[in-house]
């Protein structure tokens, strides 16, 4: 692998470390000081000044306004738009946002491009991808599917129970997984439709509430009660809904990988300048060497974490499914940002604790990381698969 960082990668990520410096820690800081959600106004005014900057969805084509990097270009860009957790609904590269785009872009018929992926890719529209379900339902074992989809006449009737699908309050539009082949396993027997919201048989419950702060868009529970559907609805092809849904879980684990480092490396900033600083015990902090070593593993870690994802992207940038890099990646990454930011809270004591640092709320989101998109057991298991399969007798 070469460790070089291209020029213009390098112009573009000094360009957003400025515009999240500039633009988004200003509103970070007063959202944190009040305690206010953000706005739909404030995130439309970030998203004008992003776009003002040439900073808007870096994933997407510049036919449609986006900046048309590769998966390993946006590795340090996605780390540095997630300085804030802001950075990325800033500059359209939020989750699940994101991860949506780059299925449609791969996989929507033309129709589905002017009508869903265009508004998507310009910031016109939110989407939500609905797969999880409530016990008995589909969680860690995607087969445990329940959600249906059986042909009525000319249309798909869909009727299933799911939750925690992230922008429900505000998506435009959801993509569904929906078992559509009672007999085939659920790995062939499984199907992606498209549903604008408007759609009559969409009832959203409520929006789940979890731990720490809102999350803009919410993560709602969803009775999909015979939700009619044309065949033009299905992305790609009936029977095609694990392998769409594999094809976009590789990149978004990923990118939630690059998005959550760097969170972990502004915390590791914040508490290195607060140990500096702050005198006990006849000198600073940052003298102790326990202190030090928390900076140290810190500091290790994240470099690990960030050499895991750099591998991941190259070898799916080199068009291989990377199954087990990926889970490497994002099971490490998302443990190592977990113990970043528990130390770092440590070092800055009750400043930690305290709203006046972002430290407390990156804290209680990041746990989160450590289950959506596969929980670290499951890519433990993932791992262990291959592991053995490769090594066992015979
Ligand atoms: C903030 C947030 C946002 C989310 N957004 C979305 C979304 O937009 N769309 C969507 O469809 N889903 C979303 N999810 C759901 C998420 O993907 C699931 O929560 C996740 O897949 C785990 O499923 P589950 O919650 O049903 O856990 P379960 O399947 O009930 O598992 C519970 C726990 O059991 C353990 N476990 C599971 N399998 C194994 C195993 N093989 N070996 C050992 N231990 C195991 C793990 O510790 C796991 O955490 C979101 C979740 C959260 C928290």
């Amino acid at each position: 692998m070469d460790f070089s960082r291209p020029r213009h990668i390098e112009a573009i990520v000094h360009r957003v470390r400025q515009f999240v410096d500039a633009q988004v820690i200003p509103l970070e800081t007063d959202l944190l000081r009040t305690g206010a959600d953000l706005s739909m106004d404030q995130l439309q005014d970030l998203r004008a000044a992003a776009k003002a900057a040439g900073l808007w969805a870096p994933t997407m084509p510049s036919e449609w306004g986006g900046m048309g990097l590769t998966i390993q270009e946006i590795v340090p860009v996605f780390e540095a738009a997630g300085r804030s957790l802001l950075g990325p609904l800033a500059m359209g590269c939020a989750a699940p946002d994101e991860g949506n785009l780059h299925l449609l872009h791969h996989w929507a018929n033309a129709e589905q491009v002017e009508r869903y992926l265009v508004p998507l890719a310009r910031g016109e529209a939110f989407s939500a991808f609905s797969m999880t379900e409530p016990p008995p339902g589909a969680g860690s074992d995607p087969r445990m599917i329940q959600t249906s989809a059986r042909h009525d006449g000319d249309a798909w009737l869909i009727n299933g129970h799911k939750w925690l699908t992230t922008n429900g309050e505000i998506a435009d539009f959801f993509i569904i997984m929906a078992r559509t082949d009672m007999e085939a396993h659920p790995y062939q027997g499984c199907t992606l439709f498209i549903a604008p919201r408007d759609a009559p048989g969409i009832n959203i419950l409520r929006d789940v509430p979890v731990m720490g702060a809102k999350d803009f868009g919410g993560h709602v529970e969803i009775i999909y009660d015979n939700l009619r559907l044309p065949d033009s609805a299905i992305l790609g092809e009936a029977g095609q809904g694990f392998m769409l849904a594999q094809a976009r879980l590789g990149p978004a684990r990923l990118t939630h990988c690059m998005r959550w480092t760097g969170i972990a490396q502004r915390a590791l900033e914040i508490a290195a300048q607060y140990a500096s600083e702050r005198e006990a015990f006849g000198g600073p902090l940052a003298a102790h060497q326990s202190v030090q070593w928390m900076l140290a593993d810190s500091a290790m870690e994240l470099k690990m974490g960030r050499l895991l994802t750099q591998e991941a992207a190259w070898l799916l940038a080199q068009g291989e499914q990377a199954r087990v890099e990926t889970s490497i990646a994002k099971l490490q990454v998302s443990e190592i940002v977990c113990r970043v930011l528990d130390r770092c809270v440590q070092i800055c004591g009750g400043r930690g604790i305290s709203r006046d640092l972002p430290l407390s709320t990156w804290y209680e989101k990041a746990r989160a990381f450590r289950i959506y998109d596969g929980a670290s057991e499951v890519h433990r298991m993932v791992v262990a698969r291959d592991v053995i399969k490769r090594y066992s007798a015979g």
